[in-house]
């Protein structure tokens, strides 16, 4: 699978990103049709108040990665069987490595928190099947969607880049959204040493120059 990576990243007050992109019963009512909704703690219903759990974060440091697919992925891709596995094989490759670097880039940024695109995967079933309490919630990051935050009108207003969709065949691209909150910006020089710095591209994996 052939595939290209661009970062790019965006700070944004917290005051500002929720009052502008965040809406969680509008956000909340989709969710309640996703097979992950009560199904595993990174995602709806959230076992916390919303409020005091992002209180401590003045900030909201957003990374978009876009993922260009060459032509021969998109090409191989030839049933809608093909397409969903090979598209979920990508963005997961993407997706499992994105969150390790920022779990790392936390470290860095004292009193940060990341948080991931999408529902936690780390184990199959979830323990919330069950109603236990996570395994791993060292590692666990809940996803952006889970508090509601329109990742559409993100991805469009703060990176200037239209989300495409699988249709007749897999997109030119597919976009995640990331984030870490924080007390203050993180400086761009945080983002560089992570290999995530805005406008930066790499190979197939991530580990490209
Ligand atoms: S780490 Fe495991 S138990 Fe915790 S949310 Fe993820 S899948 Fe569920």
């Amino acid at each position: 699978m052939g595939f290209q990576l661009e970062y790019r990243t965006r700070p944004i007050e917290m005051e500002r990103f929720r009052r502008t992109y965040q809406d969680r019963e509008r956000f909340l009512a989709c969710c309640r049709e996703c097979p992950r909704y009560e199904a595993r703690w990174s995602c709806p219903p959230l076992s916390f108040d919303v409020d005091d759990f992002l209180a401590p974060y003045a900030w909201a440091n957003l990374l978009c990665a876009r993922i260009f697919l060459d032509d021969g992925t998109i090409g191989a891709a030839g049933t809608p069987e093909k397409m969903k596995t090979m598209g979920w094989n990508i963005v997961s490759q993407v997706k499992f490595e994105l969150e390790e670097r920022l779990r790392e880039m936390e470290e860095r940024v004292p009193g940060s928190l990341s948080l991931s695109s999408g529902g936690c995967h780390r184990c199959d079933p979830c323990a919330r099947e069950a109603g236990q309490p996570c395994r791993q919630p060292d590692q666990m990051r809940y996803s952006l969607d889970a508090f509601g935050f329109d990742l559409t009108a993100i991805t469009q207003d703060l990176f200037g880049i239209e989300i495409l969709w699988c249709r007749e065949r897999l997109p030119d691209y597919f976009t995640l959204i990331h984030g870490i909150l924080s007390a203050a910006p993180v400086p761009g020089e945080v983002w560089e040493a992570a290999g995530l710095g805005d406008g930066k591209t790499t190979d197939a994996g991530g580990k490209g120059a």
